[in-house]
């Protein structure tokens, strides 16, 4: 079974069915934790919309971000994305972080937040030196791909019949969807629950249930339509606990992580004050080489292509979907 992803990546061969809930009774008390933390997903993105500017140090709008979600009363369901170009996702600012936002690209930031573990996860793309052309092209095809998905996502639909329609929204307006990214449902402190919802017509064919709740989210590419791994990693997740005893304070270190992050994804920025500086990669590094902390690789388009992005959660309902991350 492929390793969960903070992007569920590298298609749709393995699939679980959402066998947790065993009735068919939504919780509301649930539903009203996903609809919290959708808003403040919504309101921090606004926020984050309103500070980017050439120039700006990638770190400082990370921790702002991150600050405002905190402040709000939820958690982070994840470190803030602040991807560029053709990094498609999972470029979070590392520590001392000296990337500065370039005169024009286009910056997706996709950001988490969770009330009690329920997750919203939400993404926007901005055309940082307000470019145009095929920058804003881009923004407004994963837009269209998004929009496309909320007005057909609702109870007994197809997943794979919505992937086709946000491949056609893209291709008719000159681009690729990247079909190797994709929605996926959400469960409790469980970023990725294992069904996919495809950007195009091909995929598991998951019949949409009410109460699911599901993260969607079209990329629109002037590249290849795939991404790859990259080299550099900047988010980990705790993974397992060791079956060996570990040496201090490795494993101390680990068990704070799963104290602090359960099984959701964590920056190292976050380890900072916890763990002493100088000690805070090296250790991260060695739990992952023993496979307890699971990286996640930076996505990288294929080709070099400008990837844009566009996400929202979602909660299905008999006739409609409902978007939790709104303000
Ligand atoms: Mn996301
Ligand atoms: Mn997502």
């Amino acid at each position: 079974m492929s390793r969960p992803h903070l992007y569920l990546k590298g298609g749709f061969s393995f699939h679980r069915s959402i066998a947790e809930r065993v009735t068919d009774v939504v919780d509301e008390a649930i539903l009203e934790k996903y609809r919290k933390a959708g808003k403040v997903a919504a309101e921090a993105a606004n926020y984050a919309r309103t500070l980017v500017k050439p120039g700006l140090p990638v770190l400082d709008l990370g921790t702002k971000i991150e600050k405002f979600i905190l402040d709000e009363g939820v958690g982070l369901s994840f470190p803030v994305n602040l991807s560029i170009d053709d990094v498609a996702a999972h470029y979070s600012p590392p520590i001392d972080d000296t990337l500065v936002l370039p005169e024009k690209g286009l910056l997706k930031i996709d950001l988490g937040t969770h009330a009690d573990g329920y997750i919203a996860d939400h993404a926007i793309t901005v055309d940082i030196g307000k470019t145009g052309g095929v920058y804003q092209d881009l923004i407004k095809a994963a837009e269209a791909g998004l929009q496309v998905v909320v007005e057909n996502f609702r109870a007994g639909q197809n997943v794979v019949h919505i992937g086709k329609l946000v491949e056609d929204a893209i291709v008719k307006r000159g681009f690729l969807p990247i079909r190797n990214l994709g929605g996926h449902n959400l469960e409790q402190f469980n970023l990725h629950g294992g069904v996919f919802v495809p950007n195009t017509g091909s995929g598991y064919p998951y019949v949409l249930k009410e109460g699911d709740v599901f993260a969607v989210e079209p990329f629109s590419t002037n590249g290849a339509g795939h991404v790859v791994d990259g080299t550099s990693k900047f988010i980990y997740r705790f993974n397992k606990r060791s079956k060996h005893q570990l040496p201090m304070p490795l494993a101390s270190y680990l068990e704070m992580i799963r104290r602090q992050c359960s099984t959701l994804p964590f920056s190292p920025r976050w380890l900072e004050g916890k763990i002493p500086k100088e000690r805070i990669m090296p250790s991260i590094i060695e739990l992952a080489r023993k496979d307890l902390l699971q990286a996640y690789p930076l996505l990288m388009e294929r080709a070099g292509g400008l990837v844009a992005q566009a996400e929202h959660t979602v909660i299905v309902h008999k006739d409609s979907a409902e978007i939790t991350t709104v303000s």
